[in-house]
């Protein structure tokens, strides 16, 4: 295995070739003619958005996909009272995630003139993941995003939860608020999404997983079907967290949080890509910093929405303590004292706070509990 000597992507990770030069394919740009046409495609949706009329079909201009986040928080109320948009605001409740977004909705519902909704389905999501964990080792070399793959089935299986909602009753649109580095590898056209989940886990698993519902969404008329609005792809040079934080408080919609979600899988999806991928779960996000910090100097540069890393980060060398540690929870191997200690000094190098790293290293440690919970098995 070569790694990029810009930014520390293998030549084995999903999606990525490194040249003779050690410069791997994302450094080169060779993918920014393919991101700039979807970049446009989100651009002119979002435009027809705003320049929608009322939805005649029904009571809603839009189902809006509301986490509690103060990123959603943000754009749900400039729906309601900049865009003046008749919305839905939809919760799925994810059951890996601990949520400390729940006094920021309780907030939200008093103050923002939105129908709030919560949509769940703990058992076929939690079916959904122990087949993409429990599944033999996929086929190298893969594709871009293969890494994450447990996480991105997650993320799309509440978006089709969301899509049959809108279809269900009427509703033309559906905005996701995901940032720009997202908005760039998500497929946006609702019958791809729909495809991929079919191609990912075949006919059988996909009706059981969605009782039948969503082969309709294959052969409806293209007027039918919502589309897919990121709001966000409007802010992509302005966006300022901390401004946005501070709007919300200022307007009394933001509770403070040290983190706003976790998810409990998040040591599990480690586990995955490091032992299908040779890589960290991050690994896109901390290569595209190191990327960005040797492009613009300093540390200024934000390589993506919510993750700060440390101007200064030797990714190879913290992935490698981070692998070690992972595998020999894995395997039952060592102490839970040595192990917290490693991975608190691995998250602190990544750039967490004190508290984050403690927090994040002692859901390392109940890893294999998580993972007996779920079914998934450990090798
Ligand atoms: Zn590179």
């Amino acid at each position: 295995m070569t790694y990029c000597k810009v930014c520390s992507l293998g030549s084995d990770h999903p999606g990525i070739v490194v040249d003779e030069q050690r410069v791997c394919n994302v450094c080169r740009l060779d993918m920014v003619g393919d991101l700039l046409v979807n970049y446009r495609y989100t651009q002119e949706v979002f435009e027809r958005f705003q320049h929608a009329g009322r939805n005649e079909l029904g009571p809603y201009d839009c189902l809006f996909m509301y986490s509690g986040g103060k990123d959603s928080t943000y754009m749900l109320d400039k729906f309601t009272t900049e865009y003046g948009k008749r919305v839905l605001a939809w919760t799925f409740d994810v059951p890996f995630e601990s949520t400390h977004a729940a006094e920021n909705i309780r907030l939200a519902k008093e103050r923002i003139p939105a129908t709030f909704v919560v949509d769940a389905d703990d058992d076929n999501i939690k079916k959904m993941m122990r087949e993409v964990f429990n599944r033999p080792a996929p086929r190298k070399p893969g594709k871009y995003l293969d890494e994450k793959l447990p996480c991105v089935s997650c993320r799309t299986f509440f978006v089709i939860r969301a899509i049959l909602h809108a279809h269900r009753n009427r509703i033309p649109y559906i905005a996701l608020c995901a940032d720009p580095q997202q908005i760039l590898t998500m497929e946006s056209n609702v019958r791809e999404i729909v495809r991929g989940f079919y191609t990912t886990f075949g006919v059988g698993l996909t009706d059981e997983l969605f009782r039948g519902e969503i082969e309709g969404l294959l052969f409806a008329e293209d007027d039918e079907l919502p589309e897919i609005v990121f709001p966000f792809i409007a802010m992509r040079h302005t966006y300022d967290p901390d401004a946005i934080v501070a709007e919300l408080k200022a307007k009394g919609l933001y509770a403070s949080s040290p983190m706003e979600t976790h998810c409990t899988l998040f040591p599990l999806l480690n586990y995955y890509s490091f032992t299908h991928w040779d890589c960290m779960f991050y690994k896109l996000n901390a290569s595209s910093h190191v990327r960005a910090v040797k492009r613009n100097g300093g540390d200024g540069a934000r390589s993506t929405f919510s993750l700060k890393f440390p101007g200064t980060l030797d990714v190879l060398e913290v992935e490698g303590r981070l692998k070690k540690v992972t595998l020999r929870i894995a395997k039952g191997e060592g102490t839970p004292q040595e192990h917290e200690a490693e991975l608190v000094a691995a998250f602190r190098d990544l750039g967490t706070t004190e508290t984050a790293a403690r927090f994040v290293a002692r859901s390392f440690l109940d890893m294999p509990a998580v993972a007996a919970d779920m079914g998934i098995r450990l090798s």
